[in-house]
Formats: structure tokens, C-alpha cells, sequence
């Protein structure tokens, strides 16, 4: 038996000033974006904002729905919106945040696993990972270079391969 350890980097900045420029204003995209969100069900909005290549910014927020699995997650609503209509303009970053008027959000909230399956299939689709933001009002931001961070197993095709 061999034991294997798998280490992440991720960089935290304190609070949005102490971002560059161009991440801080994707930040306030992405604030700009939970207006869209559909949530009456959770009361939990999230907003993401992608930064393409030719600085063309799309918003996704969280969609829910009576029938409840109809819904889908803020980030699957922005990259399939990039997936459907801008394809060829590369994504650099994205921004995601939250809200509620429930409680305190201290901590940045992070991808479920099958938004980052997605992120990770228009990484390889685009051949450029894509900066990921996240952070909420009152807590630090995390970044990180590409989904993998998050998905070192990732499931990828390449994996079914016989070797
Ligand atoms: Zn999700």
C-alpha cells in the first residue's frame, strides 16, 4: 500500500481592495450579478460573472423553481450561457458570490462538484484554465488558477482510456 497526499494552492487576499484591478471589478460584477438570482425557496442568492478574452462580461445567478430539481446553480447558468452563445471568446476569470438575509456569510462559498466538472470540460474546451474568485461581503476572497484546485481527480474522458 502506498499513501498518496494531494496539496492545493489557493491565494486569500483580507478584503477587495487588496485585489488587482481588473479581479476587484469582476468582484463587483458578480455582486452586480445576485440580482438576477432566482431564489424564493433557499433565500440564497449567488451571483457569478465571467470575464471573457475580449472583456465581455456574462452574469449567471442561481435559478430555482417549484419543481425543485429544475433549478440550476449560478456558475452552470453563466458558463452555459458562454457554452451556447460566446464559445470562441475565451474566459479568463470568474467571479462568484453570495448572499442571504438569513445569516452571516464569513467565508467565501465554493463550487458544487458539478459546476466545476463544467468548468473543468470549457477549460479544456477553450485550452486556458480560468481564474476562479469567490468570496462574500464580509470575508476574505479566494483565488485560484483553474478548477483542478478543486477537482485534482477530475473525470475526464482521457481517464477511460486503456493504458
Ligand atoms: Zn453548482
Amino acid at each position: 500500500m502506498i499513501n498518496h497526499e494531494i496539496k492545493i494552492k489557493f491565494e486569500e487576499y483580507i478584503t477587495l481592495t487588496d485585489l488587482n484591478e481588473a479581479d476587484r471589478a469582476l468582484c463587483a460584477e458578480a455582486v452586480t450579478a445576485l440580482n438576477g438570482s432566482h431564489s424564493p425557496y433557499s433565500r440564497f442568492s449567488v451571483g457569478a460573472a465571467l470575464r471573457l478574452q475580449s472583456g465581455k462580461i456574462i452574469y449567471g445567478s442561481n435559478q430555482e423553481n417549484v419543481a425543485y430539481p429544475s433549478g440550476l446553480c449560478a456558475e452552470r447558468v453563466a458558463l452555459f450561457h458562454w457554452g451556447a452563445n460566446h464559445a470562441n471568446d475565451p474566459i479568463e476569470s470568474i467571479a462568484i458570490t453570495a448572499h442571504t438575509d438569513e445569516f452571516k456569510l464569513s467565508q467565501p462559498v465554493t463550487p458544487c462538484g458539478s459546476c466545476l466538472q463544467v468548468m473543468a470540460e470549457y477549460e479544456k474546451k477553450q485550452e486556458q484554465k480560468m481564474r476562479i474568485l469567490l468570496f462574500v461581503e464580509d470575508g476574505p476572497i479566494w483565488a485560484v488558477e483553474g478548477s483542478e484546485s478543486f477537482l485534482p481527480f477530475l473525470f475526464f474522458e482521457e481517464r477511460l482510456a486503456q493504458s
